[in-house]
């Protein structure tokens, strides 16, 4: 059965649309078109929210910034006020899939497709993003630590509408890299990804290091450690060393579960190294 396309101009037709049983919004379409091609999704109703006033927006602040939903990657990856704030996002929005992929997938689709290999929700974990939420139950947010809670499984409920995302500013004085590697081809999803913020770069005495992991387990995960008084060789061991225990990689015709944990330290190891420029 086809799916019947609505166009709403205002957030309440939305949630009101979006309280049918197999309602689904669409945003760039990128992922549910092809879901919906093979047949791994069914929708009834898809809920187009390009025409809801204010989901496309960027919103600087004293010391964060406001994504809108609607926001596509590719104007993440080149906004200046997001390049200047939060490059660690920019730069790993930069490296999903193709140039017409990010320009029509949006920032919040991107979140709520939920695949455990997403490249963003990396720098959202570490930047300790704040995921938006709303509905005609009214609204809420949720941290993007806690917004992914299984295997293709997100924090939306049922009639939510992400409305936004909110990206606190990089610490002063922090370096960050992301290294992704993929086995298919350099446009391909990551096998593996690492993403890596060391705060208090220049101090020497209060250090710490902010790690975000994709493709390696059911979903992204986070963790930060402390690594005052190391030098440079002593934080890639112990970043690999906390890393591997949250490796739990699910085998497919990307790499074996071996060949993803391997790569994954190889990527936790690029991308701290890369961090401690
Ligand atoms: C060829 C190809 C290669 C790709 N490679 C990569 C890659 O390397 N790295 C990577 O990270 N991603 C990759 N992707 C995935 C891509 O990032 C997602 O398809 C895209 O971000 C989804 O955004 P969208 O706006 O198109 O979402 P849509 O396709 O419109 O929606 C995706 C899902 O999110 C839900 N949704 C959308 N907007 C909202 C909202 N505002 N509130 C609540 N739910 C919402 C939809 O209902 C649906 O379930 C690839 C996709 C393709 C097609």
């Amino acid at each position: 059965m086809n799916a019947v396309l609505h166009r709403p101009t205002t957030p309440a037709e939305a949630f009101e649309l979006l309280e049918r049983p197999d309602a689904m919004v669409l945003s760039g379409g990128t992922a549910i078109q092809v879901l919906l091609k093979q047949g791994l999704i069914a929708a009834t109703d898809l809920v187009d929210v390009a025409r809801i006033p204010g989901l496309a927006q960027i919103h600087r602040a004293d010391d964060c910034t406001r994504i809108g939903a609607m926001v596509s990657l590719r104007q993440v990856e080149t906004n200046p006020a997001i390049r200047a704030a939060a490059p660690l996002l920019a730069d790993t929005c930069g490296r999903v899939a193709n140039p017409r992929v990010r320009n029509t997938a949006s920032v919040a689709g991107n979140i709520a497709h939920g695949d455990y290999r997403l490249d963003p929700p990396t720098a959202l974990m570490i930047l300790d993003a704040t995921v938006h939420l709303a509905s005609a139950r009214g609204t809420r947010d949720v941290a993007a630590r806690e917004f992914f809670v299984g295997f293709q499984a997100t924090a939306v409920e049922r009639g939510e509408l992400i409305i936004g995302i909110t990206v606190p500013d990089q610490p002063a004085g922090s370096s960050h890299a992301y290294a992704k590697k993929s086995s298919l081809g350099e446009n391909d999803w990551p096998s593996a990804s690492a993403g890596a913020l060391l705060v208090g770069a220049g101090s020497g005495t209060s250090r710490r290091l902010r790690l975000g992991l994709g493709a390696l387990a059911p979903v992204p995960r986070f963790v930060e450690i402390d690594v005052s008084g190391l030098d440079r060789a002593a934080a890639v061991d112990a970043a690999r060393s906390v890393a591997e225990p949250l490796l739990d990689p699910i085998p497919d015709i990307r790499g074996s579960e071996s060949y993803k944990r391997r790569l994954g330290l190889v990527a936790v190891a690029d991308a701290v190294t890369e961090a401690w420029r």
